[in-house]
């Protein structure tokens, strides 16, 4: 399975924004962007002009950091994005929020979305009562997402909602906190999109991929 393996601060540095994906660090003053550090890369301090098509580049990049995607599967989203009525930036966004890793981080089962990859991936959560190890699964409304009954799981999610308590979007309801579930009452919309991305502009991406 193909996956980004560069430091994973360089990214926001690189689209000089906080992309949150190192948890509770990200909140600290260690964090690079705080820290003001310059963009990566010898060149990192040099002020040039950003071109149009640059623009748009950063734009579509920054989602697919943010949501932990790669190329491939991102276009698959825009893909389906398209083939659906409405609005396609829109659908793409909110494609992206039904991702289960992203499910579990908002519900603060993980404190980042690659820790959420992770806690999927290695078995700890289920759906609707079965286990699911696929981090790119789509969610409906009503489903049920639970972290899995045995020790390490439950010690796993619970740190993890003590130490960065969530702050639960509209449509997840966390139905038992002692045995962490939660239950997705409604599919997102766009106004439902994690606010550290909300301002993210979806036209310029969209323009990008079908130039
Ligand atoms: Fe690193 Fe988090 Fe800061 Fe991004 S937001 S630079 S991942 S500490």
């Amino acid at each position: 399975m193909a996956r980004y393996t560069d430091p994973v601060c360089k990214r926001c540095r690189r689209e000089k924004v906080k992309l949150y994906l190192k948890g509770t660090r990200c909140y600290t003053p260690k964090c690079p962007i705080d820290r003001e550090a310059p963009p990566p890369g010898m060149h990192g301090l040099r002020r040039s002009k950003v071109s149009e098509y640059g623009i748009r580049l950063r734009e579509k990049q920054k989602l697919k950091f943010f949501y932990g995607v790669l190329e491939r599967q991102f276009l698959r989203y825009f893909e389906i994005a398209g083939r659906t009525t409405g609005n396609t930036g829109e659908a793409l966004l909110t494609l992206l929020e039904r991702r289960l890793d992203n499910i579990v981080h908002r519900l603060g089962f993980a404190p980042s979305r690659p820790a959420a990859r992770a806690m999927v991936a290695h078995g700890h959560v289920t759906v609707n009562g079965r286990k699911c190890d696929v981090p790119s699964m789509l969610l409906k409304a009503g489903d049920v997402i639970k972290v899995k009954t045995r020790d390490r799981s439950l010690k796993l999610a619970r740190n993890n909602l003590q130490t960065t308590p969530p702050q639960v979007p509209d449509f997840l309801m966390i139905t038992n906190n002692d045995e962490p579930t939660a239950t997705m009452t409604r599919l997102p919309t766009r106004q439902d999109v994690d606010p550290r991305i909300s301002d993210i502009r979806e036209q310029l991406i969209i323009e990008i991929v079908t130039r």
